[in-house]
């Protein structure tokens, strides 16, 4: 393809900071640029402790530990969302309960989570897509009057804020993605960022294969041992020295994509004013990162058929999830709770555009341009 989907983010220092690991022979977790990932989010989001992980699962199997998630419980969260929000409570033998999700958003819909509360529930999970934060408070008021935890699945919401506040530092636990998809990237990795004291020691034994290795490395026993439950949840510094690269630069990243957005937004603007396609929607609470641009078509077919127009024309777009309770696992697994409204239909007519950092004004013209032909419109 001509266009990309996506291309990883590099911002040319890489290669001096993973060489730098190399040459001092530290390349195993927790290392020089661990520390400064986790500093550089605890900054910038203003979270107790953040703890750079192998991966926004990961992080969310992390949070679904320390919250005690057990067999028998319940979990809300839309069912249009990536596979890793439901398996990290799957695997703990919790059942996966769906709400239907807003249009304007595609964010769980805050005004239907409390009917699906039930003495067995003990978490909300607010998925916020495209880096547009679900509407929190509403959502923290659910939680605290039902005594329920709040996961963020901010993956998509580094940089992005609700309120004024960092996505992810909101709920009891936030979790942020590196992979190679998103905003920031590390190939694969992710962050688990704790609100509260409360959580601290217990995650960093948790992702230290349940030892308390970090605290004899500084010193504060004198040897170690097994002390709880745990696995192997720490990247290489390899890994995390490619990530500081970009979070040095990170306001540099996040202009650009937004560029994007707002060049996309212009351009596109007069097809939805003739009810061609619809665009996406930013309450005022939220600071968005652009993490995504997408579009959506009047169905499924049209939708269909405008992916065969881009991908002949050497563009790749992308459709998203297919929403959860309707998948193999999910069926199992899951419930959808209240009516699916909108979960489905919507799924099935957003189409994402490429979007990347330093994509350029040609690229993104020409995409539109494609786009407009294949409505006629002109
Ligand atoms: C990307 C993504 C994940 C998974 O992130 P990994 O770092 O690949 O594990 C989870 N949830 C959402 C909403 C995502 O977009």
């Amino acid at each position: 393809m001509r266009i990309n989907f996506n291309v990883p983010p590099y911002t040319g220092h890489e290669f001096d900071y993973i060489k730098e690991c190399v040459e001092a022979q530290k390349i195993c977790g927790d290392g020089k640029y661990t520390a400064l990932d986790n500093e550089w989010i605890e900054k910038k989001t203003g979270c107790t402790k953040a703890l750079l992980t192998t991966s926004c699962t990961h992080a969310t199997e992390m949070a679904a530990i320390l919250a005690g998630i057990k067999e028998g419980d319940e979990v809300i969260m839309p069912s249009y969302t990536f596979v890793s929000t439901a398996n990290a409570f799957v695997l703990r033998g919790a059942k996966v309960v769906f709400v239907d999700i807003r249009p304007d958003t595609m964010n769980i819909d805050e005004n239907l989570i409390e009917q699906a509360i039930t003495p067995r529930t003990r978490a909300i999970v607010p998925v916020h897509y495209a880096g547009v934060g679900c509407e929190m408070d509403t959502i923290m008021d659910i939680a605290k009057r039902h005594n329920l935890l709040v996961i963020e699945d901010a993956a998509q919401g580094v940089m992005a804020t609700y309120k004024g506040k960092a996505l992810g530092a909101i709920g009891d636990f936030g979790n942020y993605s590196f992979h190679e998809t998103k905003n920031y990237s590390m190939g694969e990795g992710g962050a688990l960022l704790l609100r509260d004291e409360t959580y601290v020691d217990d995650a960093i034994i948790i992702r230290e294969k349940g030892t308390n290795r970090t605290l004899y490395k500084l010193g504060k026993v004198d040897k170690y041992s097994w002390i709880m439950p745990g696995s192997s949840f720490l990247p290489s510094d390899m890994n995390a020295a490619y990530l500081y690269a970009q979070l040095q630069m990170a306001d540099e990243i996040n202009s650009d994509r937004l560029d994007h957005y707002n060049r996309y937004m212009e351009a596109l603007k007069p097809l939805e004013e003739k009810g061609l396609i619809e665009l996406p929607y930013v309450p005022k609470e939220c600071v968005h990162n652009a993490h995504m641009f997408y579009i959506k078509c009047k169905d499924f077919e049209e939708r269909q058929g405008l992916i065969k127009y881009l991908t002949s024309n050497d563009i790749l777009p992308a459709s998203h999830y297919v929403p959860l309770h309707s998948s193999k696992a999910g069926l199992i697994y899951s419930e959808f709770r209240g009516e699916d409204k909108y979960t489905t239909k919507e799924s099935e007519r957003l189409l994402r555009l490429p979007m990347y950092y330093k994509l350029t004004n040609d690229d993104l013209d020409e995409v539109v341009m494609r786009i407009k032909e294949y409505y006629h419109f002109n």
